[in-house]
């Protein structure tokens, strides 16, 4: 009896979790043709296949609700989270929707566009992108941020294009050179990548840079977060900047502190406007500076 429920059990799982392992182990194949067996880009469709093979044993959980994932529409979420996190609401568009006018919001210096607001399901992964060394999610909820806020970004961006008729950019939060080899990855940049290809924007990896070291924001308050990252970023290509309306992308907007200290970094360098493009941003208002 044991033996027969085990073998079932077996089989569902293999049904739901083959798929996965095939197609790892097609990107596997694909990347070897590519980048001729380089281990460092192999790494990711090898880490890839052995998560998937793992999976045939031992099912992911939920990264919110810790149930067993029984489909792959998202490794990370079961279908329950999944729908909650694709049916929430999208944050209105601060100051310009709000007030109505998009020239004070620019006069400001800051737009911000968020997908969601930052809780729920969302606060359980973003943390985990950031943190756990799970850069595919940041790929995930790009894509789904790109589509729940592509007629935002459309209306935006035909009121910018009035005053700035060089086309727009997108372009990171960096992280400094020592915190991205800890962490291996810089979230925003993956985030931006992946609106640059869904919306077809040019993207800037490398426009802003940091100028020190700074501690991590999440254990300051709103006036420490300010005073952390004061006159930390400084443009790095000051001409591709000039004239032009920067979308600029973080992971999450709380404070709005690093995205307003970009925001003057990009205004010294020309930047006809600044408008912030984040996956989520907190519910309570936020004061934006310069
Ligand atoms: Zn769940």
């Amino acid at each position: 009896m044991n033996r027969a429920l085990c073998s079932c059990f077996k089989g569902f799982f293999l049904r739901q979790y083959w798929s996965e392992v095939t197609h790892s182990f097609q990107n596997c194949y694909t990347r070897a043709k590519v980048h001729a067996l380089s281990p460092k880009k192999l790494a990711p469709g090898l880490r890839q296949l052995a998560e998937g093979m793992l999976a045939l044993v031992y099912p992911p959980r939920c990264s919110v609700c810790l149930k067993s994932v029984q489909t792959f529409s998202c490794r990370f979420l079961c279908e329950n989270c999944l729908s909650r996190v694709l049916h929430a609401e999208i944050p209105p568009v601060r100051y310009w929707q709000n007030s109505g006018d998009f020239d004070l919001a620019r006069r400001h210096g800051l737009c911000d566009l968020a997908a969601w607001y930052y809780e729920d399901a969302l606060m359980a992964l973003v943390p985990r992108m950031k943190y756990q060394d799970r850069p595919s999610l940041a790929r995930v909820f790009a894509e789904i941020a790109a589509q729940r806020l592509r007629e935002m970004m459309a209306a935006v961006l035909t009121e910018a294009a009035k005053d700035s008729p060089s086309p727009p950019v997108l372009i990171p939060v960096p992280l400094h050179p020592r915190r991205q080899r800890e962490r291996g990855y810089n979230q925003s940049l993956l985030i931006a990548r992946a609106l640059s290809e869904m919306w077809n924007i040019e993207l800037l990896p490398q426009a802003l840079r940091r100028t020190r070291f700074t501690q991590p924001q999440v254990k300051l308050n709103a006036d420490e977060r300010a005073q952390n990252v004061s006159e930390v970023f400084a443009p790095h290509h000051a001409e591709k900047i000039a004239g032009r309306t920067v979308l600029l992308v973080d992971d999450v907007i709380t404070t709005g502190a690093t995205v307003s200290a970009c925001a003057q970094a990009l205004h010294q360098a020309g930047a006809a406007g600044v408008i912030a493009v984040a996956l989520a941003r907190t519910g309570s208002a936020f004061h934006v500076k310069g």
